[in-house]
């Protein structure tokens, strides 16, 4: 399928600010390596989108309520603050990194049942909200991560003023009572970097700070949407998204993944049998895949996925598009070519729903912009082959 098949162009969401992210490294096993979420990712999916006729949108600054829906405040304290902190401590000159990264962290074995307290050096706090070495912070880190929230929040706009016209703002309105002639299944996608699926309501790593598809949910279901899907498709589990929605039975969470009983990152988290608790029993549904698993596999998991999401009946999708499940992906085992990724997307879009794509992983700079346009062509292309049903 070519990237235009689907002959519907989608809205595409993004902010120059994006591009301040800049990590310089990630400290993997305590050596200094490049790092692959790299400034160039949102560069080349920008291009791949422009050439296939997509419509530019400037993404807004993201509302502090839409943040305060999905992290705690003490979280988007730090990562508002740290590096300035950081810069003060001197950390630059001694020991010679200025970037911010953790040495220790207070986990549960740690304090023994004792409260966590906010710890008074920088380079301690540092471990209290990053789980891992690998989640580096620069001084365009928090900005970057900000206008990845805003631009998920404004293809949530996007798509709400399409699908809700007459209903916008007003919780509890069901899609369905829109006025005759809206568009009923619209589509948006938000270049979303850094990525945001492994990002907690008080955690953060994985190369996530902010979890841009959970803004996206939480914003979907404040402009009415009474249940919500999200799909994660990264090569990796969504851990993130999983533990902020695993008690809540309005957010349906769903993802297909690399085994991390077979190694993989998370490694903790994204285990078949962990299908949510309290009011999100039976909300949660996790697909690990061997490594080397390619298309058949995937898609039929993702068919699985998409079969849960249609039982929920939800109002709304989120998809969590990463596409470094792709063959060539640097970051993970999975084989899944150019059309398994297309399929996918026909999938996801068969749903019918309004839809807000958010970008995750990706990694392999000379395909990246082309599994995603493929991705949302398909998406689009399923969206109107359910219009036809
Ligand atoms: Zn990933």
């Amino acid at each position: 399928m070519s990237p235009t098949a689907a002959g519907a162009p989608i809205p595409f969401v993004w902010h120059p600010r994006t591009r301040r992210h800049v990590p310089s490294a990630e400290i993997w096993l305590g050596v200094r390596t490049p790092g692959t979420e790299v400034v160039e990712r949102v560069d080349v999916i920008r291009d791949a989108l422009i050439r296939a006729g997509h419509r530019e949108v400037t993404a807004r600054d993201p509302d502090r309520r839409a943040l305060l829906a999905v992290h705690s405040p003490e979280l988007l304290e730090h990562l508002r603050t740290i590096h300035d902190a950081w810069s003060v401590g001197g950390y630059a000159t001694d020991p010679g990194q200025d970037r911010v990264v953790p040495y220790v962290f207070p986990t549960v074995g740690m304090l023994g049942g004792q409260p966590l307290r906010r710890a008074a050096a920088p380079h301690a706090r540092a471990g209290q909200f990053c789980y891992d070495t690998m989640t580096l912070i620069g001084p365009g880190t928090w900005d970057a991560a900000e206008a990845a929230a805003g631009a998920a929040l404004t293809a949530v706009d996007l798509v709400a003023e399409a699908a809700w016209v007459d209903h916008r703002g007003s919780r509890g309105d069901a899609p369905e009572e829109a006025a005759p002639g809206t568009l009923r299944a619209p589509v948006a996608y938000a270049l979303s970097r850094p990525p945001g699926h492994h990002a907690a309501r008080e955690a953060f790593g994985g190369s996530c700070y902010l979890n841009n598809a959970a803004i996206a949910a939480e914003a979907l279901r404040a402009r009415g949407a009474r249940r919500v899907a999200i799909l994660d498709v990264d090569a990796h589990h969504g851990n993130g998204t999983q533990t902020i929605f695993y008690g809540r039975g309005d957010v349906l969470y769903g993802s297909v993944h690399v085994d991390p009983g077979a190694g993989w990152f998370p490694h903790f988290l994204g285990f078949a049998d962990e299908t949510g608790f309290h009011g999100g029993v039976g909300t949660n549904v996790n697909i690990p895949l061997p490594p080397r698993a390619g298309d058949d596999r995937w898609l039929a998991a993702v068919e699985e996925l998409v079969g849960a999401a249609a039982a929920f009946h939800p109002d709304a999708l989120v998809v969590s598009l990463g596409v470094d499940a792709a063959i060539d992906d640097p970051e993970s085992p999975l084989r899944v070519t150019r059309e398994g990724m297309a399929a996918t997307g026909v999938l996801l879009g068969s749903l019918g729903l309004p839809t807000v794509v958010v970008q995750e992983g990706g990694y392999h700079l000379t395909t990246l912009g082309a599994l995603v346009t493929d991705a949302l062509a398909g998406i689009a292309e399923g969206a109107v082959r359910a219009a036809r049903r």
